[in-house]
């Protein structure tokens, strides 16, 4: 909540309607600046104003949103996602556009279930090596152990190795902790795919998934954490090297990155 009253605050100084500290606490003023809107209802509770506010400022961005009714939805969060950027940045952040995202295939990834494929990577789960990350991971189920290592393909083992020497170089530890980056939810998993007949792209070690919590199979850019802009880095990275987001490219399923195009 702190989080949310902290850019009502931004939000409503720069409108005019306060003058104190950015401190993420309600007070008298914040309050005398919520009652200054028509739309916040004075029956409301505290949080809910703050719920309101941010609806109300979207709104006056033009950005989509439902009723200014002071509950927090998902068009909410995604309103409170875009204002942040907007305060942060100067400006808006870009509309969701996967043809703009650059299409470059340096390692020549096949695409996924054709016969230049299978010809590429052979059967599923039976050509592996074992890859050492330039830095440690943490398992996203329990015990959560850290892991240092992983099996992949032998075709996308020295490319992988490339992105996370980059990752590295470009976020640092702190931030790849910070952000999740170091979430591993696994790569080789001889599976089908949920609910089809094919071979998952994991059965050939030539997918990855990361931070599946906060980034769940179903999840769209309103909800997933690796669709916000501080992660548009990371896809470039895999991008540069010819990886395919399922998130950034068909926005559902954020947490995986394959070495196959669709
Ligand atoms: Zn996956």
């Amino acid at each position: 909540m702190k989080k949310r009253i902290i850019l009502v605050q931004k939000l409503l100084k720069q409108a005019g309607l306060y003058n104190d500290s950015i401190d993420g606490i309600i007070g008298k003023n914040s309050r005398k600046a919520f009652a200054a809107i028509n739309e916040i209802d004075a029956s409301w509770s505290d949080n809910r104003k703050v719920n309101g506010a941010i609806q109300y400022f979207a709104k006056k961005n033009g950005l989509e949103i439902g009723p200014i009714d002071g509950w927090w939805r998902p068009d909410t969060e995604d309103a409170f996602n875009q204002l942040s950027h907007l305060m942060d940045t100067g400006s808006m952040p870009k509309p969701w556009r996967p043809e703009d995202i650059e299409d470059v295939n340096p390692n020549n990834w096949p695409r996924q279930y054709s016969p230049e494929f299978d010809a590429f990577y052979g059967a599923p789960g039976e050509n592996l090596v074992t890859i050492t990350f330039p830095y440690a991971m943490k398992l996203t189920w329990p015990p959560y152990q850290k892991v240092t290592r992983t099996s992949c393909h032998p075709k996308v083992k020295e490319s992988l190795e490339r992105i996370l020497v980059k990752v590295l170089d470009t976020y640092g530890l702190d931030a790849i902790g910070e952000l999740g980056l170091d979430k591993f939810s696994g790569c080789f998993n001889k599976r089908q795919v949920r609910g089809g007949t094919k071979w998952s792209m994991h059965s050939w070690g030539i997918a990855l998934d990361f931070d599946q919590g906060r980034n769940k199979l179903d999840w769209g850019r309103d909800r997933a954490v690796f669709a916000k802009p501080e992660y548009v880095k990371w896809w470039e990275i895999w991008e540069a090297e010819g990886w395919l987001s399922l998130g950034r490219q068909r926005n559902f399923d954020w947490m995986h990155v394959q070495a196959a195009k669709l």
